[in-house]
């Protein structure tokens, strides 16, 4: 089987290359070739290609159907996984992109692809705002040793996703149903997938492996796993969606003034402890929002520390790390303007702080003489000692995209919204308590 998938794999690749042509033009920018190329080969020994794909076929079929899907952790980090249709995310830095020309601008000092302007291009098209500058290094790293993925789904879409893994592996792979004591009560649903008969567990008569682990283990190496968790607020949504018989919209129709207010005003202050000390000014971008999101669902990133700082003035609101590769992207800004070539020092920093082990790593004051010695704020490494738990950013722009949806439907049908909104209310009240890192246990966060 191993040769089978061997060639599989070189055809996705191929397909994202056709795809980058398809959407660059014949001739893409320099920083959407160099990214992909990049990524192959970095990904190439691993299944993230075959990833990407089932995860395609699944966003393809939830839109055919009218629902939506949240890919959870880093995997949406990846301009592959953008371009094989796996994600809405993508990680480049912020640019408009024609879909009649293919004509591309990069906006290098903006901050969020979807905070730049509606504009038309010259040849009459809407031109598309993209780009979140989201590093795909973390992704890379967590790939090496097997690939979890996580996927947020309606409850009734779960099945339908099931056998779109089945179906996609069934000539080349066995497709085994994992439970895990932990993990049945919140009604996830695993999949593991084994390329030889030999990688198979020890199955039950069922047909399942069943296992009390608690954390994830590996059951042999460089496992593939799809985890489905079922989601209220996509239940939510597909229940607006069919009151209203409306499909969801693009995201283009999401970015207007009114939606992030409107969601800002009537979701975020769901989160006083965030929104109460931010300045009153402060514009209301996707930026901004994803913000507010990424330190919500980290740990001892925002109270006595990023809140303290805003609070005295030390840093900007939008300066505060609220995503882990906030500070791969922050060093290696500062690394590459003084060519300082060791290419692991961001990662590495960036690994320590997310799993809150950045204040009595060895080698931090090593790297924290150099960094200063090239001017990096001292405030921001003091901020980083204090920080347990760092959320990925491409995880708050999916979920922003469901957020301003479910906002959408509220301007657009308030009397579907009306109908719905005994489910409304259960949804926004639990909206920030979904911090991963309040039911999972530690050691399970590497594969976040
Ligand atoms: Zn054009």
């Amino acid at each position: 089987m191993k040769k089978e998938n061997e060639s599989r794999k070189n055809e996705l690749w191929k397909q994202a290359y056709a795809n980058l042509f398809s959407l660059y033009g014949d001739n893409p920018p320099e920083q959407c070739l160099s990214r992909l190329e990049e990524e192959k080969q970095a990904l190439e020994k691993t299944d993230a290609v075959e990833v990407f794909a089932v995860l395609a076929k699944i966003r393809e079929e939830a839109k055919r159907q009218n629902t939506m899907i949240v890919v959870i952790g880093t995997t949406a980090s990846c301009f592959s996984a953008w371009l094989m249709g796996a994600t809405a995310v993508n990680p480049l830095l912020p640019h408009y992109i024609c879909s009649n020309c293919g004509r591309t601008e990069f906006v290098l000092d903006a901050r969020d692809g979807f905070d730049l302007p509606p504009k038309k291009c010259s040849c009459g098209a809407t031109l598309f705002r993209e780009g979140h500058n989201i590093p795909y290094q973390g992704f890379v790293d967590a790939a090496q040793t097997g690939m979890r993925t996580f996927v947020y789904m309606s409850t009734a879409f779960k099945p339908i996703a099931a056998n779109i893994v089945k179906d996609f592996y069934k000539n080349t792979a066995f497709v085994v149903p994992v439970k895990r004591d932990y993990a049945e009560p919140m009604g996830w649903e695993e999949y593991m997938v084994c390329p030889e008969p030999d990688h198979i567990p020890p199955l039950s008569a069922d047909g399942t492996w069943e296992t009390d682990c608690l954390e994830h283990t590996l059951w042999y190496e460089d496992e593939t796993t799809f985890v489905f968790e079922p989601y209220p607020q996509l239940d939510y949504l597909e229940a607006l969606c069919k009151t209203a018989q409306k499909s969801p919209p693009e995201p283009e129709a999401l970015l207007r003034e009114s939606i992030l207010n409107s969601f800002y005003k009537e979701v975020c202050y769901g989160a006083p402890f965030i929104t109460d000390k931010l300045p009153k000014n402060i514009p209301i971008t996707c930026d901004v929002l994803m913000r507010i999101d990424g330190l919500c669902r980290s740990e001892g990133a925002w109270e006595n520390n990023g809140a303290d700082l805003v609070r005295y003035r030390i840093a900007d609101f939008r300066d505060i790390p609220a995503f882990r590769e906030d500070i791969w992207t922050e060093i290696e800004k500062v690394l590459s303007q003084h060519e300082y070539a060791n290419s692991t020092t961001s990662l590495r920093v960036m690994k320590k702080v997310r799993k809150g082990r950045y204040f009595d790593w060895k080698d931090r004051e090593e790297i924290e003489n150099i960094l200063l010695d090239f001017g990096f704020p001292g405030w921001y490494l003091l901020c980083l000692t204090k920080i347990k738990y760092l959320f990925p950013k491409a995880h708050c722009v999916e979920q922003l995209l469901v957020d301003l949806t479910c906002v959408w439907y509220r301007i657009s049908f308030p009397k579907a919204f009306r109908g719905c909104m005994d489910l409304y209310k259960s949804v926004w009240d639990r909206r920030w308590e979904l911090s991963p890192y309040k039911y999972v246990d530690e050691s399970s966060l590497d594969s976040f």
